[in-house]
């Protein structure tokens, strides 16, 4: 047995191929590449059984990872997050099967200590001394600590109005961190040109080929937490959308290996805001490619992606799943974002409000029956936004008494 069966990259766009014991960023007509696996030979190898009794991280899927080397592996526990039932949300939205997967509990409080920890411990396979990467916050905070965990030094790029939190996390992971006045498409030109002059390794969003990896274990995971019965609906809150990329890709590839049936795929939702929705007008408009959104606002920071690099393969993912795409006012979210504390105890992030909303939204359209089996990713913890819940609490003098939540 092998530790992985990676086999080489290829371009999803013009099918060209590249070898991955090198480092490599796009393919050469500009569009990101994607590691094939020699899944034929891993269907003969590797059953579901073999998976029994191993750690409960992502690192449990290692044959379908692209480490060859166990020692490169830079890890915090990071994956097999819990997949929790709503039992008093699903009644309330008309969905009888509503599930949450939580990204909130993982290292740096949210999924993208997934693709950090897979593209980190790549690099360091690589040899790589010294990545680069501009962020709207999380994936900075994620790809600097993990850096830091492999000894690898970075240098990180985010808008000042990114949340404050992510920021300390940079800066106290020793990060060669800086602030620009502009969006994530402003800080991606900087990091472009550093990445020129200085010859750092660029791990823009889907510039690097195994974020994807690590974040198509989501898709693992909800396939093996069903027991290999896949569930109708997946939705998925959608930036850069690698997260729904790398789900995609996952359930491709545990259907060539016959974990999975090939006559049912889960519909994929790819949920955006309204003051960034750039998937969405391309899915309403039946295009393949999306269009830059000018000035794009929304307080689900993690969404704010004016323009995808992998636009195309988060589209052909929802056409080829017949899922769709839909978008949220921050209003919405926020308002759901505070029902899903109050009815379920979960203090999800502005993002994965959003995509409850979506769910509940497609549930008064119909596009979601009531027996469907649906499973909603709330990709981070609601601690790391705390400034977008307004509180007007009394203030009690050490004398006063208080009411009761009862008479209150
Ligand atoms: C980055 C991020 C997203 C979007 O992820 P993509 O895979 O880039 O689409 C969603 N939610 C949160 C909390 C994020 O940090
Ligand atoms: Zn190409």
């Amino acid at each position: 047995m092998k530790f992985s069966y990676i086999s080489h990259l290829y371009c999803p766009k013009c099918s060209n191929e590249y070898e991955s014991d090198t480092v490599q960023n796009l393919c050469e007509c500009g569009a990101p590449l994607l590691v094939k696996y020699d899944l034929n030979t891993l269907a003969d190898n590797w059953k579901p059984k073999d998976l029994e009794g191993r750690s409960n991280n992502l690192w449990r899927y290692h044959e379908l990872l692209p480490l060859t080397d166990d020692s490169n592996i830079v890890s915090m526990g990071e994956g097999m997050t819990p997949l929790i039932e709503m039992d008093s949300l699903n009644t309330h939205m008309g969905i009888n099967n509503l599930y949450m997967k939580d990204e909130g509990i993982i290292p740096t409080g949210t999924f993208k200590a997934r693709g950090a920890a897979v593209g980190v411990s790549k690099a360091k396979e690589l040899g790589v001394k010294e990545l680069a990467m501009p962020t709207n916050g999380n994936a900075g905070a994620a790809w600097s600590l993990y850096a830091a965990r492999a000894g690898i030094s970075s240098t990180i790029v985010m808008p000042v109005d990114a949340p404050k939190i992510t920021r300390n996390e940079c800066a106290i992971s020793g990060s060669n961190l800086y602030l620009v006045n502009g969006l994530i498409s402003d800080a991606g030109k900087i990091v472009g040109e550093a990445v020129k002059e200085h010859n750092l390794y660029d791990v823009s969003t889907l510039k690097e080929p195994y974020r994807i990896e690590g974040k198509k274990t989501m898709g693992l995971e909800i396939a093996e937490q069903f027991n290999w019965e896949v569930p109708d609906v997946i939705l998925y809150p959608t930036g850069g959308g690698v997260g729904l990329i790398g789900i995609y890709k996952a359930l491709k590839e545990l259907q060539e290996l016959g974990w999975i049936k090939k006559d049912k795929i889960p519909r994929l939702v790819a949920v955006q805001s309204e003051g960034c929705a750039p998937i969405v007008k391309a899915w309403e408009e039946g295009k393949t490619e999306s269009e830059f959104w000018n000035d794009s606002e929304t307080l689900a920071f993690g969404i704010n992606v004016p323009k995808a690099l992998g636009d195309f393969l988060v589209l052909n993912a929802i056409y080829e799943t017949e899922g769709c795409a839909v978008s949220v006012s921050d209003e919405a979210l926020l308002e759901e974002q505070k029902l899903i504390s109050q009815k379920e105890g979960l203090f999800v992030c502005p993002e994965g409000a959003a995509a409850f909303n979506a769910a509940r939204q497609l549930r008064n359209d119909g596009w979601i029956k009531e027996d469907e089996k649906v499973v909603v990713l709330n990709t981070g913890a609601g601690i790391k936004y705390p400034n977008t819940v307004s509180v007007d609490v009394p203030t009690l003098e050490p004398n006063e008494r208080l009411k009761p939540a009862a008479i209150k």
